[in-house]
């Protein structure tokens, strides 16, 4: 991965970094794009909230919906029309509250044909009153605008365990069980592709099981935090002390992320899912050093919209 060009792109009052990857990540058969490597819900200047998109042969799996990842695949110049499976790794709102805009505005946008989402429970209650909430807006475009019925494209699947989850003629989807109390079930899923292998790890405290997954994988994106830095994140909000057990109880630090997959043997590591997302003091030099530890393959501290 090596980033060749940088361009930003004001909108309003934000703007956006535009990382490139390589000519030679671009000609991939299996890209991905991280399109969102912030962790929490609150809204910030600096990153997205969590999303991925793997993208193979014009078909689009996004995994994570949290908000702007509709923004972030326009920005990342993926046709939302492509967009065919959703995955979502856990019902955290950092990690889901686009979920049903990503689908209803990829409708608004072209969208035509099948999507297949695939997540933990109530995935199918949140999907059914999702679009009840938004039935005038669906029914007056469909009458309106000539659109197809937006609800028959959208297959829910609930996932409730380890293993298979869906195989097409591009890539083979694996689920594993991870730990992120006490939001629970919580995945971590794993895409082969004839060309690489590709694991999100969703929000987890260190989990073997994760390991087991990732193994011998060629990337693993992993949840990091930074724990020095806790004290100074949750110092904003009234609820520091509970807030700081559930950060350390929940997530993994990035020297145990580097731990992590160094025991897999997985080649590179990409750091993403920030906690903190936005301390200045906690540079890219310190991530990687983090991580650097006990992993010896190669690290990336994701950036929105970077191309590994
Ligand atoms: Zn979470």
């Amino acid at each position: 991965m090596r980033t060749i060009s940088r361009r930003t792109f004001l909108a309003g009052a934000a703007a956006a970094a535009i990382h490139r990857g390589s000519a030679s990540a671009q000609n991939r058969i299996t890209r991905l794009i991280l399109l969102g490597t912030g962790g929490g819900p609150r809204p910030r200047k600096s990153s997205s909230a969590p999303a991925q998109v793997i993208l193979c042969k014009d078909v689009a799996y996004v995994i994570d919906c949290g908000n702007g990842v509709a923004r972030q695949l326009a920005f990342a110049g993926v046709p939302l029309a492509t967009l065919r499976h959703v995955f979502i790794t856990h019902q955290h709102s950092d990690h889901n509250a686009d979920y049903g805009n990503l689908i209803w505005l990829a409708w608004t946008a072209g969208l035509r044909s099948q999507v297949d989402t695939w997540g933990p429970r109530p995935l199918k209650k949140m999907t059914a009153l999702f679009f009840e909430m938004n039935k005038y807006d669906i029914e007056t475009r469909i009458s309106d605008e000539g659109r197809v019925p937006l609800a028959p494209l959208v297959h829910v699947h609930e996932i409730r365990g380890d293993g298979a989850v869906m195989s097409d003629g591009n890539v083979k989807v694996t689920a594993a069980l991870v730990d992120h109390p006490p939001v629970v079930p919580a995945f971590a899923y794993r895409f082969d592709a004839p060309d690489r292998s590709i694991v999100i790890s969703g929000d987890t405290s260190p989990s073997q099981n994760l390991v087991r997954l990732a193994r011998g994988a060629d990337v693993l994106v992993h949840s990091v935090m930074y724990p020095p830095a806790i004290d100074r994140l949750v110092a904003r909000v009234p609820n520091a002390a509970t807030l700081k057990a559930s950060i350390l109880a929940h997530q993994t630090s990035a020297e145990e992320a580097g731990r992590i997959a160094q025991e897999a043997g997985v080649k590179t590591l990409v750091l993403s899912h920030f906690v903190p997302p936005d301390d200045p003091e906690v540079t890219d030099g310190m991530w990687l050093e983090s991580a650097r530890r006990q992993f010896r393959g190669s690290v990336i501290v994701g950036k929105d919209l970077l191309e590994v």
